[in-house]
């Protein structure tokens, strides 16, 4: 029997003796990758982590049993893995694509861009040169920013003093506020610039209390005329933390040097924030940056083809555009991948074969899953400041109902966690219980309103690993 009649046989018993919903829950494209150590050990292909695990943990001795009926014992071990390529469809057609490409052409290119990224991130105070105005397209969702970071760079902390912009991921927040920095340094080379995410700033700030370092930290970051400060709404119920950035905004502020912060919501939205430090945000500018319209998103990816120095068909540029609508860095994440493609292959981009990319991207940005259920809960709960243990319980107050139920619909997308397993997930809850909020979120994601931001930035955070 080949590697496959062997898994088929092996299903067919194990679907015998379990139910039919725990059947296609778990089993559902799963094959076996392939056999090694003399025949004995199996390597199975999962879809997502969450099946590896739940597959190797609770029905381990089930599928040993199984295949060692079909086997007649000879295997002895399986492994459990995650096949990002999601089916065995796709892994065998993808498996043959790459067969046609040497090895070391892959590895050549992928270390050409392993240093072309070391060397862009080192540029002078953090920043990244790439980050300019030259480089950033305008269009109706970001020319109000625009024009404010254009104003702050001539008249550094004159004209808009905080410069508070924020948006959604991947829409360019980060790339305005460095071009700030960069175009104050390319008309002053001696002005001194600070970048910094507001985790790392949280973390200078850990170490110097710890150290006994607060005077160092002060003296470093009040050295600087102007201070980048990227993500802020991370520092949610950060005390300490938050204390500190008072006092640091106050004297940029007392000196007339620049602040600019970054954030994924308004300074009022901000959660777990002290009052004070909300009204400083605001009395300066205020600016957002929504997702681009059609056109600009074209006028995006034509920009980018001219920087990469390609040029592809201005139908193919349409279906990108049209198809690719979520962020920015999307938009580069799947060009890069049609780049690839290209170099590797010589196939020339066309609409077909850049479906075909889009479908394949998506489905591994779903399936490249690093976290647990547990840790998918404890992101939704510090998202919306409740405790993990609220969540479960059996409270309904709307400020703990929402949570739960944006926790079983992410649960659902994110994991494909059966809807059984999500109810026992989330405070031992009936399945029907779970199968409504589904629904229910669906919907509110689908109208297109808040639920729909607040799902994206919990997104955000994790498949960026910030739960902590
Ligand atoms: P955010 O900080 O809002 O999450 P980034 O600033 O990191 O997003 O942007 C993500 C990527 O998209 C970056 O590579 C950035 O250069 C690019 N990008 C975003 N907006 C634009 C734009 N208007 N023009 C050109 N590139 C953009
Ligand atoms: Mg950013």
């Amino acid at each position: 029997m080949d590697k496959k009649q062997i898994w088929q046989a092996a299903l067919a018993r194990l679907e015998l003796t379990l139910s039919k919903a725990n059947f296609a829950t778990w089993f559902k494209n799963t094959f076996i990758i392939e056999i090694i150590d003399n025949e004995e050990h199996i390597i199975l292909a999962t879809p997502h982590a969450f099946a590896q695990a739940w597959l190797s943990k609770k029905y381990h001795k089930d599928i040993l049993n199984a295949v060692q009926e079909v086997t007649e014992g000879k295997i002895k071990k399986i492994t459990y893995e995650v096949s990002l390529l999601g089916d065995e469809k796709t892994a065998a057609k993808y498996e043959q694509q790459n067969k046609a490409v040497s090895v070391g052409q892959e590895e050549n290119l992928s270390n050409q861009n392993k240093s072309e990224k070391k060397e862009n991130t080192l540029g002078v105070f953090n920043l990244n040169p790439k980050y300019t105005f030259n480089t950033f397209i305008v269009g109706k969702n970001n020319e109000l920013a625009y024009a404010a970071a254009r104003g702050v760079a001539e008249f550094p902390g004159e004209k808009f003093n905080p410069l508070f912009i924020y948006g959604g991921v991947g829409i360019g927040k980060t790339h305005l506020a460095q071009g700030i920095g960069n175009e104050i340094i390319k008309k002053n080379s001696e002005a001194k610039i600070f970048y910094i995410t507001s985790e790392r700033f949280t973390n200078d700030y850990v170490d110097a209390i710890k150290g006994g370092k607060m005077k160092d930290f002060r003296l470093k970051y009040r050295s600087y005329d102007v201070i980048i400060i990227d993500d802020i709404q991370f520092l949610a119920g950060k005390e300490g933390t938050q204390e500190e950035l008072f006092n640091t905004f106050n004297e940029y502020h007392q000196k007339n040097c620049q602040i600019v912060l970054t954030s994924d919501r308004p300074p009022q939205a901000l959660s777990a924030f002290q009052e004070r430090l909300k009204s400083r945000f605001s009395s300066g500018m205020i600016a957002d940056i929504s997702e681009p319209d059609l056109e600009t998103r074209i006028a995006i990816i034509k920009a980018k083809l001219i920087e990469k120095k390609y040029n592809f068909d201005d139908n193919v540029i349409r279906y990108i555009a049209t198809e690719v609508q979520r962020s920015v860095r999307e938009i580069e994440g799947i060009l890069n991948k049609i780049i690839v493609q290209y170099e590797l292959r010589r196939i020339e981009p066309t609409i077909e074969n850049v479906r075909e990319l889009i479908t394949v991207y998506n489905e591994q940005n779903k399936k490249n899953v690093k976290f647990s259920p547990q840790q998918l809960i404890e992101t939704v709960a510090s998202f919306f400041d409740v405790t993990v243990e609220s969540i479960k319980g059996v409270s309904r107050k709307k400020e703990l109902v929402t949570p739960r139920q944006i926790a079983m619909y992410l649960l659902r997308e994110e994991l494909d966690a059966s809807f059984p397993n999500i109810g026992s997930e989330l405070g031992n809850r009936d399945h029907t219980t779970a199968m409504h909020s589904y629904q229910k979120i669906k919907g509110e994601v689908a109208a297109n309103n808040r639920t729909k931001k607040d799902i994206e930035m919990i997104r955000e955070r994790l498949y960026n690993g910030s739960y902590e």
